[in-house]
């Protein structure tokens, strides 16, 4: 019968007669149930009927022997050290009775990760992350981290944030892009857990102005198969990974979450087309899918059993200038991963051969001067190489079933949102 520290937040303080029970939120995702009896601890008591909902404090106890309460473990408490009372009632409800806005939520969101369901979102988020560590690193790849401040940017002009870089205009990294490629020249597996800035008016539910991916590239590839490959295992054992140890959170919210069979389903780009007009939705043969025949997409694969699917072989007009073609000229050896209609990474394999980037780079209306610092890498010995972007927020709102990307996020940046 150790004796225990926990120290955390009070969200929830109730009185029932000579008992007061007190729910402290700490570093779990359920709260712990602190039952303090008069005639059992009465100086504990006595301060504990005093304290209010957002207290800093920590106690010492143990697990009492009889566990009443089905919100959190109970214990008995044998000393209490108040850190930090309010100075003012909370602004929201950390106890996560009263829902709240979307809005509140983003706008309070470091306080009302003292709520279960909030912290819950993100400590399965971290364990996301430490699932990819964990499988990457096994499988041979280097993590590495790429400038954030770049001179172009990996899809051209658009998306860019400028930033002042002295005397030179600079701007905000859109993607590792070409960063992890130019690697290829000295490594074999790379990846990076890295933020990604886009300067686009987004208004949707799935797209933040600063969103965070996974970031792989491995050389010496035989086909875009060894790249599909690392992908769908890869998310499988992020998938796992979660459902065997956050059983906790997931039963916060509510989530029933079960490792994807792999392989994942691969659809040609042209099929995915053939089957959206089939149902009457318009597609062009040349442009990415809308929104909504992703969408719709999304609803004909679940229907025959696919969560998740490649769609492989978009077309050269709607790639960027990197992705190797295939054979035919009009289609390319670039993918999406798609999770119940949501795109959640784009990859392929690259253009490796020198001549042909140069061309590439001047067929999509780049200036090849702009890239000389890419394309040198390419000069001495480049394998065949591919990789993919995986987003984080995007992976994490399929898995809990979140209805907008603003939730898988801590700190939101979008189009109105710069602070906090
Ligand atoms: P979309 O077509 O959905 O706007 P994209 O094709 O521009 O995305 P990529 O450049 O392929 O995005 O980036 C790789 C992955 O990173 C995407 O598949 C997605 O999961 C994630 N991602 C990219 N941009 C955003 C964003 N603005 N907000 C949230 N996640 C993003
Ligand atoms: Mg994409």
């Amino acid at each position: 019968m150790g004796l225990k520290r926990i120290c955390g937040w009070i969200i929830r303080k109730k009185a029932i007669g000579r008992v007061v029970i007190i729910e402290v939120s700490s570093d779990r995702v359920k709260p712990y149930v602190v039952v303090l009896k008069e005639e059992r601890e009465p100086e504990l008591y006595a301060v504990g009927k005093e304290l209010d909902v957002g207290t800093a404090l920590c106690f010492e106890g143990e697990e009492a022997q009889e566990q009443k309460s089905v919100r959190g473990i109970e214990y008995v408490a044998r000393k209490i050290e108040v850190y930090a009372k309010p100075i003012e009632p909370l602004p929201v409800d950390t106890m996560g009775k009263v829902p709240a806005l979307l809005d509140t939520r983003i706008k309070y969101r470091w306080l009302l990760v003292r709520n279960p369901v909030e912290k819950a979102i993100f400590r399965v988020r971290s364990a996301m992350l430490a699932a990819a560590r964990e499988y990457l690193s096994s499988n041979g790849f280097t993590e590495v981290q790429t400038p954030k401040i770049v001179a172009a940017g990996a899809e051209g002009g658009a998306t860019l944030f400028r930033v002042q870089y002295f005397e030179n205009e600079a701007y905000l990294s859109q993607s590792p892009q070409l960063f992890k490629q130019m690697l290829m020249a000295g490594f074999t597996r790379v990846y990076e857990i890295t933020p990604y800035f886009r300067a686009e008016k987004y208004n949707t539910t799935r797209h933040l102005n600063e969103s965070w991916g996974i970031d792989v590239e491995q050389g010496f590839i035989n086909s875009l198969e060894d790249v599909l490959n690392t992908l769908e295992n890869l998310v499988a054992y992020i998938i796992d990974y979660v459902s065997r140890n956050n059983a906790e959170e997931l039963e916060v919210l509510g989530v029933n979450l079960r490792k994807p069979s792999t392989p994942f389903k691969r659809l040609r780009f042209q099929e995915a087309v053939d089957i959206l007009r089939s149902e009457g939705i318009e597609v062009s043969d040349t442009e990415d899918l809308s929104d909504q025949a992703e969408k719709k997409l999304g609803e004909i694969m679940a229907e025959k059993g696919h969560d998740l699917y490649f769609i492989v072989g978009f077309p050269w007009s709607s790639t960027g200038f990197y992705y190797m073609r295939e054979e035919n000229g009009v289609y390319t050896r670039k993918f999406d991963l798609d999770y119940r209609g949501l795109e959640i990474a784009s990859g392929g394999q690259r253009e490796h051969r020198y001549e042909r980037l140069v061309e590439a780079l001047r067929e999509k209306g780049l200036n090849p001067a702009s890239f000389d610092f890419y394309l040198e890498a390419f000069k001495y010995g480049m394998p065949p190489h591919g990789g993919f972007g995986l987003g984080v927020e995007r992976l994490l709102m399929r898995m809990l079933g979140l209805e907008n990307v603003r939730e898988a996020i801590l700190f939101v940046r979008d189009r109105v949102r710069l602070v906090p």
